[in-house]
């Protein structure tokens, strides 16, 4: 085996979410999964759809839309949602903070935030049985902060 046909760590682990989903690891879910890999960031459906588009130009948009709600099932990736913003993806499964400029729509992550036990927190105070909980937060960028 030479160092190019070598599975690297995350391939690894993609392989065995796959394995243990019950899902195929197809050549679409392989090809939105290699677009998800060359964004940065937090691209929508439509980005990546973009992406696949350049390598396999007969891709359908619903394809994609799949395959992305196949890799969020499994856990390989996962979605957040802002006000007026379509689904973003994000390859980081990890609890973490992203912040959305309201003006131009950039998404970065915001380090040193503590998610951890949100959900359990939110628990103690409902009623109902907590099966997810997430935060939304938005702001104007630093460089829209320039142009107000
Ligand atoms: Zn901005």
């Amino acid at each position: 085996m030479n160092i190019a046909e070598m599975p690297t760590k995350i391939d690894e682990d993609i392989r065995e979410k796959f394995r243990r989903s019950g899902y195929t690891l197809t050549s679409q879910r392989r090809a939105v999964l290699e677009a998800l890999g060359e964004t940065s960031g937090h691209p929508s459906a439509e980005d990546v759809y973009l992406i696949v588009k350049k390598k396999n130009p007969r891709v359908a948009l619903g394809t994609v839309y799949q395959a992305l709600s196949v890799l969020e099932d499994i856990g390989i990736i996962s979605s957040k949602r802002w006000s007026e913003s379509p689904i973003r993806y994000d390859v980081n499964t990890k609890p973490h903070l992203d912040i959305r400029c309201i003006r131009c729509g950039e998404v970065s992550e915001i380090p040193g935030v503590d998610l951890g036990g949100l959900k359990s927190r939110i628990q103690g105070s409902t009623p109902y049985e907590v099966t997810s909980a997430s935060l939304v937060v938005e702001g104007i960028c630093p460089a829209c902060q320039k142009n107000l």
